[in-house]
């Protein structure tokens, strides 16, 4: 194995990636899941959770004035969300890049909107938009004790 020398040091970047509930019910949780593992990114965080009005709206803190919003409410309650933190290099806007744009008909094929989804109110996942609004959305939608440092056997192999 490479050496222990060559493991990078800087703290790693972390993304909230969630799976709304039409990804759960259309049964992607582990194609989606399977893509960010492929790449080369650490699993920090998972967890299915019902989300409720309180915790959504602290989640969409920015759209809660839009005109949309109630009905962006209905579709995130209408059923179970996979949590997710993913770790590694860039992967808030990478993840971003993988996720495609929110509506799915914008999105390349190859990206998770523009192979699985056609609609921009069935858009089956979230991801963070800044390293910033990461941090926070993970803080909101796990404990403490729910995000764990842990080291990957493969690191080496995937980092410089
Ligand atoms: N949304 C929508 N229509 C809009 C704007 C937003 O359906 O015109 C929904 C869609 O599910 C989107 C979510 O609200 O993913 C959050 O909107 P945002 O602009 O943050 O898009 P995202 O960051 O998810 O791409
Ligand atoms: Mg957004």
């Amino acid at each position: 194995a490479p050496s222990a020398v060559s493991r990078p040091t800087m703290a790693m970047e972390r993304s909230y990636i969630m799976i709304k509930p039409d990804g759960v019910q259309r049964g992607l949780v582990g194609k989606i899941i399977t893509r960010f593992e492929e790449r080369g990114y650490k699993l920090a965080g998972l967890k299915l959770k019902q989300a409720d009005e309180a915790l959504l709206k602290k989640h969409y803190k920015d759209l809660v004035d839009k005109p949309f919003f109630p009905k962006l409410l209905a579709y995130m309650i209408s059923g179970p969300v996979v949590c997710m933190a993913w770790e590694g290099k860039d992967v808030v806007a990478m993840g971003r890049k993988m996720l495609g744009e929110t509506n799915p008909l914008a999105s390349a094929p190859g990206t998770i909107r523009g192979d699985f989804c056609l609609e921009v109110w069935r858009n089956i996942c979230h991801g963070s938009d800044s390293v910033e609004n990461a941090d926070k959305e993970i803080a909101l939608w796990f404990g403490e004790a729910e995000v764990v440092d842990h080291e990957s056997a493969m690191q080496d192999w995937i980092y410089e």
